[in-house]
């Protein structure tokens, strides 16, 4: 059998998986001990249910003869796209409805996406940073230069001369792991840079929605210029919690060489996809409605009332963090000379409460560990008297 030999090149095992083996041993080997998890980045919170109604009417017109409903448009429902261009409209961006492809999800884009570019291209990732990222360069065979986010650039890698000849560069702002938030100015820089070396942007703004401060951008194309550099990728997953239920999208612009990308991935998707589920993008139009707008901001806030949380706790306590103030994440260095690991380990062990080690997301990441404010407020509440109380 003549499989893909680049798989024999990805690691053990995708992070969370490994993560769960281990919190699996944990308590098999401590029965009835309670695991408080801040670890995986998964909703907690129910939908709204001015969505979870919408999602339930379009699921009852499915049972009739005169609303039932087969394939829809494989780029997603025009209503959808319209909504979208509407949110963009708000960021004082002018997105076409047919620069936007809506997903089940950003994942599945971000690394589809590859598809339409040559095989064997070179592409800039951050180092550390959301692991699909790479895994998906390396099952496509691409070559892969790490940008380093480290301490000194504000985990916010920016253009330098080494990356003139790459293809494509991702940035992902609010980042995860690290909460850092590429600021107006430092985009301007990549997006000026991106043009000028004939690079792709591909931007990952899974978690615009949780930016508080009004000076930094929620979209990469709040910078001029930006749509003839720029594929931005977004999800309904963190914003609305539909990460169960799968729905995100994909803005190709016009611009990017002359509508030959926004047609290609067209092509692509009428090839390989066949659209969104019709019910679910029910619901993500409620969401991207005003009204949905506003009910979503509950369950955000609630997670960022977390994340308040943690990083007092953790300043109380002389802990050097990062990240937490306009993202969902809270970067935490480890206590001299532990590893990620080694840290993951202690907590899990002496406080029961599962993170997520740093090296996961990549090198760098090594001496620090991830805290995810997706839980419930007692779970927090509880792991930080933990922390406290070790
Ligand atoms: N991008 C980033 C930065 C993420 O952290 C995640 C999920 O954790 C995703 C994309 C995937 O989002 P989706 O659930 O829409 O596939």
């Amino acid at each position: 059998m003549r499989i893909n030999k680049n798989f024999d090149d990805l690691g053990e095992s995708y992070l969370f998986v490994d993560i769960k083996k281990r919190v699996q041993k944990f308590m098999d080997e401590n029965p009835g001990r309670e695991v408080i998890r801040l670890g995986i980045g998964d909703i907690v919170l129910p939908i709204d249910k001015f969505v979870t109604k919408e999602m339930a009417r379009a699921c009852k017109e499915q049972s009739r003869q005169k609303t039932v409903t087969g394939y829809g448009d494989e780029r997603g429902s025009t209503s959808l796209r319209q909504h979208i261009s509407g949110w963009y409209a708000l960021q004082n961006t002018n997105i076409n409805p047919d620069e936007v492809f809506i997903s089940d999800g950003a994942k599945s884009d971000l690394g589809n996406i590859l598809e339409v570019f040559e095989q064997g291209i070179t592409v800039a990732i951050p180092d550390p940073v959301y692991p699909a990222y790479v895994d998906s360069n390396i099952i496509s065979g691409n070559k892969i230069v790490y940008m380093n986010a480290t301490e000194e650039n504000g985990f916010l890698p920016m253009p330098s001369d080494d990356l003139k000849s790459v293809d494509i560069v991702y940035l992902c702002s609010p980042n995860n792991p690290t909460g850092a938030v590429y600021t107006r100015e430092d985009l301007k820089q990549w997006v000026d840079f991106a043009i000028e070396n004939d690079i792709v942007i591909l931007f990952d703004a899974a978690y615009s929605h949780f930016i508080r401060d009004k000076k930094l951008p929620k979209s990469i194309y709040e910078i001029d210029n930006a749509k003839k550099c720029a594929v931005e990728v977004c999800s309904f997953s963190k914003m609305a919690g539909f990460t169960g239920l799968r729905c995100g999208w994909t803005v190709v612009p016009f611009d990017i060489s002359n509508k030959k990308l926004n047609n290609l991935w067209s092509r692509r998707q009428q090839t390989k996809f066949n659209g969104a589920s019709s019910i679910i993008q029910r619901g993500a139009v409620a969401v991207m409605s005003k009204q949905g707008q506003d009910v979503i901001k509950e369950n955000i806030d609630y997670y960022m009332r977390n994340a308040e949380i943690i990083r007092d706790t953790l300043t109380h306590l002389g802990v050097e963090f990062f990240g937490g103030e306009n993202a969902p994440y809270i970067w935490v260095r480890c206590p001299e000379g532990m590893t990620s690991w080694g840290y993951f380990d202690f907590l899990l062990s002496k406080c029961g409460i599962v993170v997520t080690p740093g090296v996961g997301f990549g090198k760098n990441g090594e001496g620090w560990i991830r805290i995810s404010a997706f839980a419930l407020r007692e779970k927090v509440l509880a792991a930080m008297y933990e922390i406290c109380n070790t």
